[in-house]
């Protein structure tokens, strides 16, 4: 997001105004300037396309399951302005090549600090990563906690949301798919 802050903090000292009888006192006061900068950091995923940041090496063979589990996210829904947030879970079997592991979550959090749905990002994060690693199977699981439902709408204060989306052997062989969500369960 190449953010315009003045037009933000504007627009935000606009809706404070709209919400609130008193939108100048002190604590008021300095939130459009804190929301830019927090929604700096929430939408901070636009800029950098995240399959640049994957690294490579030779798989020496090995050719059995790599997972990655329990990689906290935040994002934001887009259909709301509320927060979403959970754990990614995410497996591949390699063909050749590995990926540097601390370059999963990098991958999770870009993707995740854009306006987002669970469904959408969980999708996006699997085709990064299959067409960047060529994967002989890959899957990825997203576990969230959705504001707009706890807060507003059905306010079911328990409820987790469960997406996936599995490619290549993940999808086709059971199998490697049961594997996968014995570890990612375990
Ligand atoms: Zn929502």
């Amino acid at each position: 997001m190449n953010i315009n802050k003045s037009t933000i903090a504007q627009l935000i000292k606009k809706i404070l105004t709209e919400i609130d009888p008193e939108p100048d006192r002190e604590g008021l006061r300095d939130t459009p300037a804190r929301v830019v900068k927090s929604f700096e950091k929430l939408f901070g995923g636009y800029q950098v396309d995240p399959a640049s940041q994957l690294t490579f090496f030779d798989s020496e063979s090995y050719d059995e399951m790599i997972t990655c589990k329990e990689i906290d996210f935040y994002s934001t829904c887009e259909h709301h302005l509320l927060p979403f947030y959970g754990q990614a879970h995410i497996g591949y079997i390699p063909n050749k090549k590995i990926v540097g592991l601390s370059k999963l979550p990098r991958v999770v959090e870009l993707f995740a600090r854009r306006l987002q749905n669970q469904e959408r990002l969980t999708s996006q994060i699997t085709a990064c990563l299959d067409r960047a690693l060529q994967a002989k199977g890959i899957g990825v699981i997203l576990e969230a906690t959705h504001l707009c439902m706890q807060a507003r709408g059905v306010e079911k204060q328990n409820t987790i949301v469960i997406t996936s989306s599995f490619r290549g052997l993940f999808k086709n062989n059971l199998n490697t798919r049961n594997e996968f969500l014995k570890i990612v369960n375990a």
